[in-house]
Formats: C-alpha cells, sequence, structure tokens
C-alpha cells in the first residue's frame, strides 16, 4: 500500500530501527525494491532525486511507483531526495509523492530555514511530511560541512520540519575500498538537542556495524542509492560476457541481484517483520 513516510518513520524512532530509503529510476529498481521490502516484510521508501526524474519523467516514475505500490502487501512510501527548489517540492506533491525533502544545506543557516519553512508549510498543506538538511552531506571529494549542534533546536523549531537530515561524517557516492565512519559522538550532540527522527545520508559505504551503531543513536532513515547503481552496473557487466539478446533475461538478473542487496540492508537496518 502506498502511505507516507510519516508513520513509518515515527514508527521506527520508537522501535529503535530504521528504515531504508532506496533510490529509483525506473521499473526494474523500483520492483525489486518492492520484492525485497515484501520478503523481509518490511516497509519501505523509494525515493527519486531530480537527476532520477529528469530521467524517467515525472509522470512515468511516479505511475510504475504507484501501481507497484497500491499491488504491494507492504506499506511504501514515495520520496523526493534532494529537492533543490521549492517549485520541485510543488510539482511532486501534484503528481502524488508521499513525502518530499527540501535540500537548502549549502544555503546560509538564516535563507535554509526561509526555503525550509515554506516547503514544510506546503507538505503538511498536502498532508505529507517534510525532511531538511543542516550542515551538508558531501559529494565525496569535498570538504565536511558537518551538522552543528547549537544550530539544531533553532532550525526545527523555526522550520517545522519533520525528519532532519545529519552531516556526520558520511558522503554522498564511495571509493572502492573506502568506507565511511560516523561521528557517533557528534551524532549523540544532535540527538540531544531535538526529538525529530533524524535521517543518514551517504550510507552505501559505512560498516554494517556502524550502521547498527546510529540507528541506535537515533537514525530512523537511511538512504541508499551508489550500491544500488554499483550493483546494477557490475550484474551487466557480467551479463555482457554471456551474448544474451533478450534484454528480459538481463534485467531479471539485475533485478535479482538489487533485490539481494536490499534485503541485506533491511535486515541490517533491523526492519525486518515491521510491516
Ligand atoms: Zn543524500
Amino acid at each position: 500500500m502506498l502511505v507516507t513516510s510519516k508513520q513509518i518513520i515515527l514508527d521506527a524512532q520508537r522501535g529503535k530501527y530504521a528504515i531504508g530509503a532506496f533510490n529509483t529510476s525506473d521499473m526494474e529498481i523500483t520492483k525489486a525494491i518492492i520484492w525485497a521490502a515484501e520478503k523481509m516484510k518490511s516497509p519501505v521508501i523509494i525515493q527519486t532525486s531530480e537527476k532520477a526524474i529528469a530521467y524517467a519523467g515525472l509522470e512515468e516514475i511516479t505511475a510504475i511507483v504507484k501501481v507497484e505500490a497500491k499491488k504491494s502487501k507492504v506499506p511504501v512510501a514515495l520520496h523526493l531526495d534532494h529537492g533543490s527548489k521549492l517549485e520541485v517540492i510543488s510539482e511532486c506533491i501534484k503528481a502524488g509523492y508521499t513525502s518530499v525533502m527540501f535540500d537548502g544545506s549549502r544555503l546560509p543557516l538564516a535563507e535554509n530555514i526561509i526555503f525550509t519553512r515554506q516547503a514544510v508549510e506546503m507538505s503538511h498543506r498536502a498532508g505529507i511530511p517534510c525532511e531538511a538538511e543542516l550542515g551538508a552531506v558531501r559529494k565525496v571529494g569535498e570538504e565536511e560541512s558537518f551538522t552543528d549542534p547549537s544550530e539544531v533546536a533553532e532550525f526545527v523549531k523555526k522550520t517545522g520540519v519533520d525528519f532532519l537530515a545529519t552531516a556526520i561524517g558520511t558522503a554522498h557516492g564511495v571509493i572502492v575500498g573506502h568506507t565511511d565512519k560516523p561521528k557517533i559522538d557528534l551524532l549523540k550532540k544532535i540527538r540531544r538537542k531535538t526529538s525529530v527522527p533524524l535521517v543518514l545520508h551517504g550510507a552505501s559505504d559505512v560498516s554494517d556495524e556502524d550502521i547498527k551503531s546510529v540507528v541506535a543513536n537515533g537514525i530512523c532513515k537511511i538512504n541508499i542509492d551508489t550500491d544500488i547503481r554499483h550493483t546494477f552496473a557490475e550484474t551487466i557487466r557480467e551479463m555482457a560476457k554471456k551474448n544474451l539478446d533478450d534484454p528480459r533475461d538481463i534485467m531479471a538478473q539485475v533485478m535479482k541481484d538489487i533485490q539481494k542487496l536490499i534485503e541485506g540492508k533491511i535486515e541490517t537496518f533491523g526492519s525486518k517483520d515491521k510491516a
């Protein structure tokens, strides 16, 4: 069933586990995410970046996720990941997204608050929750811009945001052979400043042990994108060696491998059997 992300994330907060938020850009990844969630009996968030929307088309990707979600036995939310403009938030709400993120993390604090507040108002008018980011989760290779715990209470109060994305040392993208080390002390300081559920971005190359530790310290939503794209590409490379000529045979294996990846993430995040 299609749900907003609000209840499933609040349930996760109470139950001390995290909901996986997995990025899609097509039918195959969407189906694989839902198959994994159903097999693990877990609620799930399927999210699209603006790049995924540009690739698939807003109407097309929304329709795919909605149809699959409605047929599903587990709760599925459709979330906008890193909305950079209020217009995008508005378009996604109109299209039927059940959760959004506004990312003003590269703006000065005062502007981030003003724009996030507007995104929150738009979302709440539509009856859906809004995530925002304080500090900026860097891309691989960029300099750190951690969440400043002294800004957290003010940001949450002035914006009314439902979930807060934290920059605690993880990065978007992965470097082969490298693992990101989240700063648990910083996460604890942020946790003490607010009761809203916290979100971890850039989690693809964080160890299972560190994932369990961030979940124990207040992370209730964990975003996974890079791992899915890498699994997709790796399977395509493997299948290319077999000289198949039916794309359905190739994509069936891609979906199988992505499903397996996501089942493993759900196991680590602790949301198995929580649907
Ligand atoms: Zn992110």
